[in-house]
């Protein structure tokens, strides 16, 4: 089985104008913001079982916004191949309500956090409340770490040290960095090695593959695969070209540096439902294979 740990749901309406106008920076070629579950299955790899977190994502200052009851209504095309995520803003009010809303009511399994685009440090002590829930709930939280496209967003709130000083406080909260905080891929490493519940992503990178060898050259050194995830961002990537993506990197060989194959096809491959406490969810599903 692949576990696909960020996919978006998206739908019409859910960005401003000037976030649209700022998104061309994003790939190299133009990134389609729209987000059919069909094209996302259109693009799994033949043959495989995938089962796929999603999440819409909240961010005032940046123009994006998607309401949890949509990510609730998108899992419901397939309950058993998403499970989503439910996300806030805190700079806005009510987002206490819709963190208790999103997951009692509409029964959203983790939290999506965006604190760049929104502008807040995740360890400010008024989101205490939300890694108190985030404990007693058991929700994982991924969080966008890494740069970005949008010009008003500022880069300090999303390096991924910032992180560490919420493991410290709250040690039993298990996190995602998303992107492998790029291009802080380092840093990541540094605060993912010390954390026991910290885990990073890997999405939205194999389109720069130079810079994704040379993090996982880190990501090898300091001997952290076990805590890298397979995500696709999609829609800016696929699962297709994800896999593929990682797999072309194990060609490569810099003055006789390589990464290890079989490190590659176990992060594709992870169980990441159980460290991320939602094999529950996988348990529930038949056992028919995905048809593609
Ligand atoms: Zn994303």
């Amino acid at each position: 089985m692949i576990v696909d740990v960020h996919a978006h749901c998206w739908p019409p309406g859910s960005f401003t104008d000037e976030f649209i106008a700022d998104a061309r920076r994003m790939r190299a070629s133009a990134v389609d913001l729209l987000t059919p579950y069909d094209r996302y299955v259109e693009h799994l790899p033949p043959g495989e079982d995938v089962t796929t977190i999603v999440f819409g994502g909240k961010a005032r200052l940046s123009g994006i916004w998607v309401n949890d009851a949509d990510v609730a209504d998108y899992v419901a095309q397939a309950p058993d191949r998403m499970i989503g995520f439910l996300s806030v803003d805190p700079t806005q009010p009510g987002w206490e309500d819709e963190l208790r809303e999103g997951h009692e009511r509409l029964g959203l399994r983790g939290i999506k956090l965006l604190p760049m685009y929104a502008d807040f440090y995740p360890q400010d002590e008024r989101l205490d409340p939300l890694w108190r829930y985030a404990t007693r709930h058991q929700l994982p939280v991924l969080l966008h770490t890494g740069t970005t496209f949008v010009a008003k967003a500022p880069i300090d709130c999303t390096l991924p040290r910032h992180l560490d000083a919420v493991a410290r406080r709250f040690p039993e909260v298990t996190m995602i960095l998303a992107h492998l905080g790029h291009p802080y891929e380092s840093e990541t490493v540094a605060v993912i090695r010390k954390h026991p519940r910290l885990f990073a992503d890997v999405s939205a990178l194999v389109y720069r593959p130079w810079q994704l060898f040379h993090s996982l050259m880190a990501v090898h050194e300091y001997n952290v695969w076990d805590k890298l995830l397979l995500g696709t961002d999609y829609p800016v990537t696929t699962v297709q070209e994800t896999v593929a993506g990682l797999r072309k990197l194990t060609g490569v060989n810099i003055a006789g540096f390589s990464l290890p194959a079989e490190q590659i096809e176990r992060l594709i491959y992870r169980d990441s439902l159980a460290l991320l406490g939602l094999s529950d969810v996988h348990a529930a599903r038949p056992l028919e294979k995905v048809t593609t």
